[in-house]
């Protein structure tokens, strides 16, 4: 629609998650119209995210070093692990302060229509996390979606010969939806009340 640059900055905003093709170009000619100086510093944000931040190598959080600063923080408690989908559910649950553990980020959730299988998961590095006895509860804080539902009740099974504590956050929380837009106190209040999965 538009010439060149400017076309591919629609195209290029147009990809971002929840942004439709309408929403793409208001966006692009609000940045055409900005101050340089903002737009300097927009620029450097995405520069800088793309460098410096990795993921941690024990929990798959966002992370700015080695270990992400939940993984490296000696107050948390190492016996109680939170298995979320994303590195956001990290920052929702963090947000209520109901939660003292540990995180294992799995990067997404069983979907098998969008050909995403238990090995495309960090299930593996979550089994060899449970291996030495230290965590003796997990907490499986999965969506409260199918996806989620059935990717909590997966890992029930494949860790119930351990013998650990298996809890999901109660009911209460938004079905169908994404952790990430259940508001604090609901969020919070489903974590003081995990129940047990029995599977
Ligand atoms: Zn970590």
């Amino acid at each position: 629609m538009y010439e060149g640059v400017i076309q591919d900055l629609i195209d290029e905003l147009g990809r971002l998650p929840g942004v439709g093709p309408k929403s793409a170009q208001r966006i692009a000619f609000f940045l055409l119209a900005a101050d340089r100086a903002d737009i300097q510093r927009l620029v450097t944000a995405l520069t800088e995210v793309t460098e410096k931040v990795r993921f941690c190598t024990l929990c798959g959080n966002v992370a700015e070093e080695d270990l992400c600063r939940i993984c490296r923080d000696p107050r948390r408690d190492v016996a109680a692990l939170c298995v979320v989908e994303e590195p956001k559910d990290v920052a929702a649950i963090e947000k209520t302060r109901e939660f003292r553990g540990r995180y294992h980020v799995l990067g997404g959730a069983i979907s098998p229509i969008d050909g995403i299988g238990p090995d495309e998961l960090r299930i593996r590095e979550l089994m060899a996390r449970l291996t030495d006895g230290t965590v003796t509860e997990l907490i499986l804080a999965t969506d409260p979606n199918l996806e989620g539902e059935a990717t909590a009740a997966f890992l029930a099974r494949l860790v119930k010969p351990m013998g650990l504590r298996v809890t999901r956050p109660a009911s209460g929380l938004p079905v169908g939806g994404d952790l990430e837009y259940a508001d604090e106190v609901t969020l919070g209040r489903a974590f003081e009340g995990r129940r047990l999965l029995d599977v």
